[in-house]
């Protein structure tokens, strides 16, 4: 799948390959979900892990953010895929938290981060995965060096704006049913500098009552 993916130009970074290789994506699909196939699969409560190909844009997106010791916030961790690739890239020294508003969902992203390369981060404690709503980010481990938001929002949150670290990087999915997906950069002074990547199509980021009622 990451030949696949390299053959086809959207992985050029080694350290993204090498990452996606070592975080087995079979053991964060349900169980009878074909691992390895470049489209998005349903996981439940109205969610789904995000294609190969997505994962892999936004870790190479967030490469620069990602070194050793840095801080990492992944917001709709759903499966925890990507949660566990940050934790992978930022280290022991460094922090990667997820965030999900289905209990359900967290319960099993811990399962498949328990099977994973990733599983002894999650046990020394660098990596943890949290019920909560992830508009609010998770004020405990800020300022984040890279913040990825794996549902669409209506618009940037400002929390978690505040929770960017000056230099850090966050990639957002913004629309409603036409989408961008949106790179943030805070910059030394405060300021941002906001581009659009490519366009998406990713579930919303919304209460817990309008994605379990379909929206
Ligand atoms: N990156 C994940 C994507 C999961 S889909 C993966 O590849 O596995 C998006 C996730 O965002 C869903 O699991 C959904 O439950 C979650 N979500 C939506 N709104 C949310 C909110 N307000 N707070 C936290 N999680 C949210």
């Amino acid at each position: 799948m990451v030949e696949h993916l390299q053959h086809y130009g959207v992985i050029t970074s080694k350290k993204v390959s090498e990452v996606m290789e070592t975080i087995d994506r079979a053991c964060f699909v349900p169980d009878g979900t074909p691992p390895y196939v470049d489209s998005p699969m349903a996981i439940g409560y109205n969610a789904t892990i995000s294609a190969p190909h997505m994962h892999a844009t936004c870790l190479q997106l967030l490469e620069e953010n990602l070194k050793p010791g840095m801080h990492a916030l992944d917001i709709g961790s759903g499966t925890g895929y990507l949660t566990a690739c940050f934790a992978l890239m930022v280290g022991p020294q460094g922090r990667a938290v997820g965030v999900e508003h289905i209990p359900e969902l967290v319960a099993s992203s811990i399962q498949n981060i328990e099977k994973s390369a990733a599983a002894p981060l999650l046990k020394e404690g660098s990596l943890s995965v949290h019920v909560g709503d992830g508009r609010k980010g998770w004020p405990e481990f800020a300022p984040y060096d890279a913040i990825h938001v794996g549902a669409a929002a209506p618009e940037i949150p400002q929390a978690l704006i505040d929770q960017l670290k000056p230099g850090g990087r966050m990639v957002i999915p913004v629309g409603n049913i036409f989408q961008d997906l949106k790179v943030v950069d805070k910059n030394q002074d405060g300021s941002l500098s906001v581009w659009s990547e490519t366009s998406v199509r990713y579930v919303p980021l919304t209460s817990r009552d309008a994605q379990l009622r379909g929206w």
